[in-house]
């Protein structure tokens, strides 16, 4: 028996959003990562979004005594806990599939930055850099994954609940105001049925109160 997971997340933007590309583009510093199938739409990339889940999760795991992987560190990821589980580890598919996420009706600008080098203490270095930025209200994002029984695909759908919510900032210029946001929608289905918020709500807790009979 397997059961398949497909979870879609909504999520409101609050500010505009950058993860830099590889394409170099005229006039622009760090340029938006782009859609493979329809260059012209910036994207949210999967390995962004899984990051991104994947470190609000660790973080909410171990706040209740879990163990959690670090994902920044493969080589000292164990392959068992719900994270690596869940996320992947070195010798370890993760069991999810995140796509990437479209933002076909973002409008883009560029902004100019200055970063200072902070070596010297005496004479800052300054360097004008420009940002390519998309903006767009709400951004939709899929996930998909199979597990060896309902119980654990809800488990996971309930994790993943709990991490998209706590997740505030995205992409690689948070600490310049960029990519906030807020889930605003979750749905997720097992096997093509829907699970009700009441249900999602009842996984979180159980997957809390698990915690706390296990410490
Ligand atoms: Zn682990």
């Amino acid at each position: 028996m397997s059961a398949r997971l497909e979870v879609r997340l909504t999520f409101r933007l609050h500010s505009g959003i950058h993860v830099t590309g590889e394409q170099a583009q005229l006039w622009t510093d760090k340029a938006l990562v782009r859609s493979w199938k329809d260059p012209g739409h910036p994207v949210l990339p999967a390995t962004t979004l899984k990051g991104w889940l994947r470190e609000s999760a660790e973080r909410l795991l171990r706040g209740l005594g879990q163990p959690a992987c670090d994902g920044s560190r493969p080589g000292a990821m164990c392959g068992l806990c719900l994270v690596c589980e869940l996320f992947g580890a070195p010798r370890r598919r993760s069991t999810l599939r995140f796509s990437d996420a479209v933002l076909a009706e973002s409008r883009t600008d560029v902004r100019m930055n200055v970063s200072l080098s902070r070596h010297r203490k005496t004479a800052y270095e300054e360097r004008l850099f420009s940002t390519e930025v998309a903006w767009q209200k709400e951004l939709t994002a899929h996930i998909e994954g199979w597990f060896g029984s309902r119980a654990e695909a809800q488990q996971a759908a309930a994790l993943l609940y709990v991490a998209a919510r706590a997740g505030f900032a995205i992409g690689a210029a948070r600490s310049r105001g960029l990519g906030w946001l807020k889930l605003k929608a979750f749905t997720a289905s097992v096997d093509g049925k829907e699970l009700s918020d009441e249900d999602l709500v009842a996984q979180s807790k159980a997957l809390v109160s698990q915690t706390e009979s296990r410490a």
